[in-house]
């Protein structure tokens, strides 16, 4: 019997190291170093959307995808092209149940260049109520198209104002028109003018599909464009690099694709994606979001800034809207005999699970949530020029990704799914 026991043990201590070596080998400082260098080197001039800048940062990720081994997105190309149509109000004249709305009242989310509009143009008229989720009603329309009119309570005058003084649409599937009125529209006569111009933005992304469920999805994403150039500070420098926001979530996708590329057991499709345009408003993973059946995602791992220590120090990071989904605890229960450690945010007041990637996905039902390490209240390099690969620890990124490698087994296996985030709980 002793034998036998310490024959199993040595059985598995040997599988372990054997495990340990294999993941160190892809996963560790120095690999973390050469992809985190490239990214954030001045070189690519703080990846911001539309520079040719960001195109060259965009192509070389496409091309550790290519060297991965994963699967293009879109036929041999890990380019997944779309357009943002800037735009500019020329004018507005509208008339509500006899009454002519205010400019400062009416917003419209439309890729034409003028839009003329009454109650016989087959608009469908919807109220939206105090106690409805304008967001998530905008999302769901954008995603399902279709031409409405919003009626919209004046309770949710910030947000309107937000998406009202918007400057930009993209692949728009219909027209939406928004008008700050708490009352339905009986008659009503709309004309509105812009100029637009079409802008055109990348996410890369690349597939390892399943072994046996390829249609079920778990996602690995952070972003990849950041601030570009500014005014320079005080020691003369202008670049912001974006080291940690988010050079580093995508170093941590290009080393998960490189880890499961070569362990290629994956029951589920796994999706790499590295998004554009997340500092202007979340553009690329809402395109991202379009192209599929999000009820097919299992899960999703965004993940912002983890190249500092958290405020746990090392072999730590949190999870944003913990307490949204079970997916915490399955990560957690994965991660049970090593020496790392998930909290749940630490920072609720700051909205970070409404603030990066996951929150596009995660309003549609997905269990997405984003793991970071950034001290929030303190985080001394956040947007500044000084977020450079010097200010980060090269050894804790290597283990926080290592970490999400190994919490995200029994769901890249297709053992656990986590449960879905429900409407009631993105209730703020
Ligand atoms: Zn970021």
């Amino acid at each position: 019997m002793v034998k036998r026991c310490s024959y199993f043990i040595l059985l598995l201590l040997a599988k372990q190291t054997a495990f340990c070596q294999s993941i160190d080998k892809i996963i560790n400082a120095a690999a973390v170093e050469r992809i985190e260098r490239t990214l954030s080197s001045d070189d690519m001039r703080g990846r911001k959307t539309f520079s040719p800048e960001i195109d060259k940062a965009a192509d070389f990720i496409a091309s550790t995808f290519k060297k991965a081994g994963l699967q293009p997105v879109n036929g041999n190309s890990y380019l997944q092209e779309f357009a943002m149509l800037r735009t500019s109000v020329i004018s507005v004249n509208a008339q509500v149940n006899g009454r002519t709305v205010t400019t400062q009242n009416i917003a419209v989310l439309t890729g034409k260049e003028e839009l003329s509009i009454n109650q016989a143009s087959g608009y469908k008229m919807m109220v939206v109520h105090a106690k409805d989720t304008l967001q998530n009603i905008i999302t769901r329309l954008q995603r399902t198209g279709g031409d409405y009119l919003l009626m919209v309570d004046t309770t949710h005058r910030a947000l309107f104002e937000r998406v009202r003084s918007r400057r930009s649409v993209f692949s728009p599937k219909g027209n939406i028109v928004l008008v700050l009125a708490s009352e339905e529209a009986g008659e009503y006569s709309i004309h509105y003018k812009q100029s637009v111009s079409a802008m055109p933005l990348k996410n890369v992304v690349g597939i390892l599909p399943g072994k046996s469920k390829k249609q079920e999805y778990v996602i690995f994403s952070g972003h990849y464009d950041h601030l570009g150039v500014g005014k320079p500070n005080a020691a003369g420098d202008s670049i912001y690099n974006g080291a940690n926001d988010d050079a580093a979530g995508t170093t941590a996708v290009i080393m998960l694709a490189n880890y499961f590329a070569k362990l290629k057991n994956n029951e589920r499709t796994i999706i790499f994606a590295a998004f554009t345009a997340e500092e202007s408003g979340g553009f690329g993973s809402t395109y991202f979001s379009q192209q599929f059946n999000p009820d097919q995602v299992m899960a999703m791992f965004n993940i912002e800034m983890i190249g500092t220590e958290s405020k746990w120090g090392t072999n730590s990071a949190f999870i944003t809207g913990y307490e949204k989904t079970d997916m915490g605890k399955i990560l957690e229960k994965n991660l049970e005999g090593t020496n790392f450690k998930f909290y749940p945010d630490p920072y609720p007041d700051q909205q970070l699970f409404y603030r990066s990637d996951n929150a596009t996905l995660a309003r549609l039902g997905v269990p997405a949530h984003t793991i970071s390490t950034s001290k929030m209240d303190s985080e001394k390099y956040y947007h500044t020029q000084e977020d450079e690969i010097e200010t980060l620890d090269m050894n804790n990124m290597a283990a926080i990704i290592k970490a999400i490698a190994i919490s995200s087994t029994s769901i890249v296996a297709g053992k656990d799914t986590p449960t879905r985030v429900t409407p009631d709980s993105l209730k703020r």
